[in-house]
């Protein structure tokens, strides 16, 4: 057999194998959003500001939240399931009064849609393990991103380095 011909079967292999991975972690990720926890669950595991804004998309109050204003150093996890989502390398103060970040951990960390609600077009961000509702994402943020992650304090856990 041609040596081209087996570098085309390999890559051909091997670009099968990584849409077989690829598909693996969607369905594991779609499994978990949709048996992670029944709401009930939710319910009694999460407390009421919890449930109301990560199962029920709200939002808290500006400046009330435990991490608006927090400079410690660490990694923000998903206050339902513990996935890391954001680190204090990337938090800055916008003075919105909610935890503010450039970019989240990894590009992967969080799951982005479209949020027609408010009469407004916004990028709603979520958990893209537990699918809880983190918060939305601005495009008046600092460089190098320009971007603006603004995620409620009551979706987040902190963790020390
Ligand atoms: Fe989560």
């Amino acid at each position: 057999m041609p040596t081209s011909k087996v570098r085309t079967g390999i890559a051909a292999l091997a670009a099968m194998g990584c849409l077989w991975a690829c598909r693996e972690v969607h369905m594991a990720k779609r499994e978990a959003k949709e048996t992670f926890k029944t709401d009930k669950e939710w319910k009694e595991t999460l407390t009421p500001e919890q449930y109301h804004i990560l199962r029920g998309k709200g939002t808290e109050n500006a400046f009330t939240g435990q991490y608006y204003a927090f400079k410690g150093t660490g990694t923000y996890l998903c206050a339902a399931c513990g996935h890391p989502l954001f680190s204090s390398q990337k938090k800055y103060d916008s003075g919105t009064g909610w935890p503010s970040f450039w970019e989240p951990l990894r590009e992967t960390a969080v799951a982005r849609a479209p949020d027609h609600s408010l009469g407004r077009e916004r990028t709603e961000v979520l958990c893209p393990v537990c699918g809880g509702h983190l918060g939305h994402v601005f495009e008046d943020g600092p460089p190098p991103s320009g971007l603006r992650y603004c995620i409620n304090s009551a979706a987040l856990r902190f963790a020390v380095q």
